[in-house]
């Protein structure tokens, strides 16, 4: 996200503009309109005559007599002979006569009809009515206008210049026909006829041109074959142009027959390269990514939509089809001015003029002045039945009467859905002290971040009803935004944003705004525009932290009534992100509070352990020592022992000390591990020997329990590279929890051997067991099983853990098996030692 501060608006764009490029479209224009208003002069003299007439069964037909003066020359269903001598076969060749003639002057008529055959003369009017010369004035001006002021607008814009093209060669389909009528003086004239062929031959392909790269460029093999498009609209230039030409100078009806075919070709053209605009722009709209797309293409197609279907529909195909329109000309042209307003507001405006804004309220509008009329018609028609019972006194009391009730029930619903839709788009006005205490009250009130950032951009939507609003927050250290609630932002939903405030050239103290969105007495940093627009945005504010820290920034976009934000909303915007920022800052501190209070609980809890452990460790000691001191105090007091029972006495002696130092080494390991302090000396180890060794030195506890415990050592030696005393320390752990959980005298065994590159060892036992939800636990420092059986054994809750620790080191793993009452299992993996870990066999019993 990058801001900066050049000013850039299209108001720029055009002072910085050559003026080369604004004297030579002055000049092209110019010489189109001259041209143009030829034609509307030309098309004032065209002649016509004071009859309707229709093509039937290749016969030209009288159907209607619009000049009742005539009714003794012409009656409808008499057949068209010839003018002046040349036969007529087809409509079109009594505008091509006509054409050669002026307002006013007479021609020779032969008709047949009822009465037979019968030859007169007739003085013609003009063809075009005032109606259509002033639309057509209007219409075609207007896309000139438009087409000259977008590409002024916009001169390095290349869809801007094609647009200007396009809607310069309607404007002279528009006021120039091709019509043969005064083509004196005959450059000028003739000039005119190939300038009309010329707009003819390309309007339609330079609009699918235009689709093509409006509003972002797309299909670029169709793109390739645009110069084959431009071909074609040449020939269907330069044929008609060349036909009519000749049939112009010769007067040749034939030659004017081919110059129809041409012209008809070229309208179908016409039709297909418009309707394939329209499909363009139709899938532009549905695979356009981003929202400013979509509003541009909106323009578009309304204007189209409106525009240019009733043109084909009413105008083109019925002319094609039954020679002649459905409506009056004017109609469909007035319609079809709508097109080159809706393209420049799209290619210029498309920010300002909301397009969904001017249809819903208009829509809005328009229902309320359906149903107040039926109200209205309602209540009449109630009275007209009344008055006709009554003298005419009562009528007008009555009728008074109804148009007070109209009058006071016309306004109320106007004016409240008119509240409602202004309300909902034109939220122009608030109460601004209000709605700012309102806000900060709350907002001081909310507890976490989303929260509060939900409740900003719903009060900010209420009260501004911008097309998008999103509140951002930093994070990694400042250097990225993501969204945390938002109204229409969904673009940026997913993904976070870069954002480094050390290379933006604002600082956030004031708003960061596109000048020309806000009013121009509001003091603001102005944005970079193609940022802004890119992401749709006008107004950015900073959410600060008391040592201004950037902590969020709230992002909006255009208001959808398409005001600008004024003096006042910067206000109350600056108010409610000083107070998010202060509130950021609050709910961040709160929130550390609350781990800080988290960490002493954890502390407390360390301290119980720590008393539970002390106690443990006093017990555990103390059961070894006492059999100590009862055997070497019997010892020393029984005169004489035997000496097997000397040697029974001393091994216990011996035995207890084991335990003790096994116990110390335990909580001494622990609290090196703890402390990050144990350390492992690495060597070479056998595994079969190692356990082979803890077992004769743990003969003495086992049989002095009772217990068996058979060994099955894989027929291979085990290398591995560990720490020998850790490894033996973890074995002899886990042998003497089998033994004590064991409850009675039940045989345990360990077993070694290779399993995919690991050497490893496996104790079973068949003692109490372990539930299923505690295996996971067990590894824990100073967990102990909850069980009974469990907790009647003494213990620290140290070993697994200690043995987990050593395991891991090693690289290896622990795996245990278990079910209570049963038995249980754990199997210690270590990795074999470089060049031993191939894949081997599995061990062989040796009791
Ligand atoms: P301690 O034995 O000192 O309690 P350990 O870390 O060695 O601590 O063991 C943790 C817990 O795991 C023991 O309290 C016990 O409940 C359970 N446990 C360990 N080994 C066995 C076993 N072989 N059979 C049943 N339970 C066992």
């Amino acid at each position: 996200l990058i801001l900066n501060s050049v000013p850039t608006s299209p108001e720029m764009v055009v002072a910085g503009t050559s003026n080369r490029h604004i004297v030579s479209l002055i000049v092209a224009d110019g010489f189109i309109a001259f041209f143009c208003i030829l034609g509307l002069v030309h098309i004032m003299q065209k002649a016509g005559l004071p009859i309707g007439f229709d093509e039937r069964a290749g016969e030209v037909i009288c159907t209607e007599v619009f000049d009742p003066t005539l009714g003794s020359f012409f009656s409808s269903g008499d057949v068209l002979i010839s003018i002046d001598g040349i036969s007529l076969r087809k409509m079109e060749d009594v505008e091509f006569l006509l054409d050669g003639r002026r307002v006013g002057e007479s021609v020779m008529f032969e008709v047949e009809g009822s009465s037979g055959r019968r030859t007169f003369s007739v003085s013609l009017r003009s063809f075009y009515g005032v109606e259509y010369l002033v639309t057509a004035t209007i219409v075609g001006g207007l896309f000139l206008l438009v087409g000259f002021i977008v590409f002024a607008f916009r001169p390095d814009d290349s869809a801007a210049k094609i647009f200007h093209w396009g809607s310069a060669a309607a404007a002279v389909m528009m006021l120039a026909t091709w019509g043969r009528y005064n083509i004196e003086p005959a450059g000028l004239g003739l000039t005119l006829r190939a300038l009309f062929f010329l707009a003819h031959g390309f309007v339609a392909v330079l609009f699918f041109h235009f689709t093509l790269i409006f509003p972002r460029m797309k299909w670029p093999a169709v793109r390739k074959l645009v110069p084959v498009f431009y071909a074609l609209g040449a020939v269907l230039t330069i044929w008609p142009t060349v036909t009519f030409v000749q049939a112009a100078t010769s007067m040749s009806m034939d030659i004017f027959h081919d110059f129809l075919t041409a012209f008809f070709t070229a309208r179908w053209s016409l039709v297909v390269f418009g309707f394939a605009s329209l499909a363009s722009m139709v899938h532009s709209y549905v695979v356009a990514r981003e929202e400013a797309e979509r509003r541009k293409l909106r323009w578009i197609l309304w204007g189209l939509l409106v525009g240019f279907p009733p043109y084909v529909v009413l105008w083109v195909i019925p002319q094609i089809v039954l020679k002649h329109g459905l409506v009056p000309e004017e109609i469909v042209m007035v319609m079809s001015g709508l097109i080159p307003m809706a393209f420049g507001v799209s290619i210029l405006k498309y920010r300002v003029m909301d397009i969904d804004l001017i249809i819903n309220r208009s829509l809005v509008y328009g229902l309320v002045m359906i149903a107040a009329l039926s109200v209205y018609a309602g209540i009449v028609g109630l009275a007209t039945v009344f008055v006709m019972t009554w003298t005419a006194a009562e009528s007008f009391v009555v009728s008074a009467f109804a148009a007070v009730v109209v009058a006071l029930l016309f306004d109320p619903v106007r004016s409240r859905i008119q509240r409602f839709v202004d309300k909902r788009f034109f939220r122009v006005r608030y109460d601004f002290r209000e709605a700012q205490r309102r806000l900060v009250d709350e907002i001081k009130g909310s507890l976490d971040i989303r929260h509060l950032a939900g409740l900003v951009v719903q009060r900010v939507d209420e009260l501004f009803s911008p097309e998008r609003v999103g509140f951002f927050r930093t994070a990694n250290g400042h250097r990225r935004l993501h969204l945390v609630a938002h109204r229409h932002f969904d673009m940026l939903e997913v993904h976070s944003v870069r954002f480094d405030p050390k290379n933006l050239e604002v600082d956030f103290r004031l708003p960061v705004a596109l000048r020309d969105r806000v009013e121009p007495a509001a003091a603001i940093d102005v944005g970079d525009e193609s940022v802004f627009r890119r992401w749709g945005m006008v107004l950015v504010l900073g959410m600060m932290s008391e040592d201004r820290d950037i902590l969020g920034i709230l992002v909006l976009g255009n208001k959808r009534s398409g005001t600008r934000y004024s003096v006042e909303d910067l206000d109350l915007l600056r108010t409610v992100t000083t107070q998010a920022g202060l509130a950021i800052e609050r709910i961040t501190l709160q929130q550390k509070l609350i781990l800080e209070h988290e960490e002493t609980k954890r502390l407390e809890e360390l301290n119980r352990l720590k008393s539970y452990f002390v106690s443990g460790v006093s017990h555990d000691l103390k059961t070894p020592l006492t059999s100590i001191k009862v055997f070497a105090e019997m010892l020393r007091s029984s005169k004489k022992t035997s000496p097997r029972r000397l040697r029974e006495y001393l091994q216990i002696i011996e035995g207890e000390s084991d335990r003790l130092t096994r116990l110390i080494n335990n909580v001494l390991d622990f609290s090196r591990i703890e402390r990050g302090a144990m350390e492992y000396r690495f060597a070479d180890v056998r595994l079969n020997e190692l356990v082979r060794s803890i077992m004769r030195t743990m003969t003495y506890q086992i049989t002095m329990q009772g217990f068996k415990v058979r060994t099955h050592l894989a027929k291979k030696e085990l290398p591995i590279h560990a720490d020998a005393d850790a490894v033996a320390e973890a074995l002899i752990n886990i042998l003497s929890n089998a033994i004590k959980y064991s409850a009675e005298k039940k045989p345990v065994t360990v077993s070694t051997f290779r399993r995919d590159g690991f050497a490893g060892v496996r104790i079973d036992d068949k003692g109490i067991g372990i539930p299923q939800e505690e295996l996971e636990k067990i590894f824990d420092a100073f967990y102990r099983a909850r069980g009974e059986k469990a907790q009647q054994a003494g213990g620290l809750g140290l070993g697994l853990a200690l043995v987990k620790h050593i395991v891991e080191s090693h690289g290896g793993r622990i795996d245990v098996e278990s079910t209570p009452g049963k038995g249980s299992s754990f199997t210690l993996l270590f990795p074999m030692r470089r060049g031993y870990d191939g894949s081997g066999s599995e061990g062989q019993s040796q009791t």
